[in-house]
């Protein structure tokens, strides 16, 4: 199928953006990477009455570490963020999760800020947003706007952008040295998106997870963060893990159904993926 008609603006800097944004109002949708938008328009799935092209605002493609925080513009591509000394020494999560987000071709193309403005509740990134607590810094015309991951992904591709903003960059703190982290996922074939995925962090090194951090995606509408088994674990010994992990991630998730699985085999991946985490964080 071919989209339907739509008019194309190409911003040169974000007071354009804010400009075309008054503009068009709810009709225009911005272009970042193309990777995702650009399939929803062929398949007719939106059919929005104007692009914003953002990709040639060149202070938005950047990482960078100051004052003690890493630094992501938001047109950073998935390549980009894979490819950087700064994310492989500063996030090692990020680090391991980049090769699992789709294919080579579409990792040249998309956007750091494409993933998490779309908020597929199967993608990657914003599951390793809110396991590392990052803050991601939207923009308007009146400034800026700080928001918590946790509080940034409001549901199936919902986000708390508002009308007139953009996302401009996140703000990671380093993950401290001696620190653990666990990127893994199940998915029909690598590159593809996940069935259910897990990024992990335990904060303290030692054969007991200690500050762990465990957020599920592909398990329910938004990446979700299990409260319950994270306390559970905390204190348990190896041979009680899967029994609480059983009951407590019941409590913590809400996994789909699709035609690729139901809430009872998501549950059983999730308690797996967990094991791992827990078995790769004690060597
Ligand atoms: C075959 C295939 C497989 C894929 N597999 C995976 C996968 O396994 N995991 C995964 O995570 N992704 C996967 N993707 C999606 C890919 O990661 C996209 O790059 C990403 O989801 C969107 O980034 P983009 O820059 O291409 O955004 P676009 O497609 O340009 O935009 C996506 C949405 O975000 C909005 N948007 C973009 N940037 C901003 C911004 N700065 N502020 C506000 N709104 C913005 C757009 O308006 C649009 O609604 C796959 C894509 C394809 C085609």
């Amino acid at each position: 199928m071919k989209p339907a008609p739509f008019a194309y603006a190409r911003a040169r800097s974000l007071d354009e953006v804010f400009d075309l944004l008054d503009q068009h109002g709810p009709e225009a949708r911005i272009l970042a990477g193309g990777q995702s938008l650009l399939p929803s328009l062929a398949l007719r799935l939106s059919s929005p009455a104007v692009l914003i092209d953002i990709c040639r605002i060149k202070e938005l493609r950047f990482i960078d570490e100051a004052s003690g925080v890493v630094r992501i513009g938001a047109l950073s591509r998935h390549a980009d963020v894979e490819s950087s000394g700064i994310v492989a020494r500063r996030l090692p999560l990020l680090a391991q999760a980049m090769p699992n987000i789709a294919h080579v071709a579409i990792r040249n193309r998309g956007t750091l800020g494409g993933s998490l403005s779309l908020a597929d509740p199967a993608a990657e990134l914003p599951a390793c947003m809110v396991a590392l607590n990052a803050t991601l810094v939207v923009a308007g015309r009146t400034g800026e706007r700080r928001v918590a991951a946790d509080d940034f992904f409001k549901g199936m591709y919902e986000t708390a952008i508002g009308p007139g903003e953009i996302l401009v960059r996140v703000e990671i703190a380093p993950t401290p040295a001696g620190a653990k982290t666990h990127f893994a996922e199940f998915s029909r074939r690598h590159g593809d998106y996940a069935i259910v995925g897990l990024a992990a962090i335990a904060g303290r090194p030692g054969p007991k997870p200690g500050e762990l951090r465990l957020v599920y995606f592909g398990c329910g509408d938004r990446p979700a963060r299990a409260l319950h088994a994270e306390s559970a674990l905390d204190a348990a010994v190896p041979a009680e893990r899967r029994s609480i992990l059983e009951a407590s991630l019941k409590s913590d998730l809400d996994p789909q159904t699709d035609m690729h699985a139901g809430p009872q085999t998501r549950l059983h991946m999730a308690a797996v993926l967990a094991e791992r985490a827990l078995a790769a964080f004690s060597h």
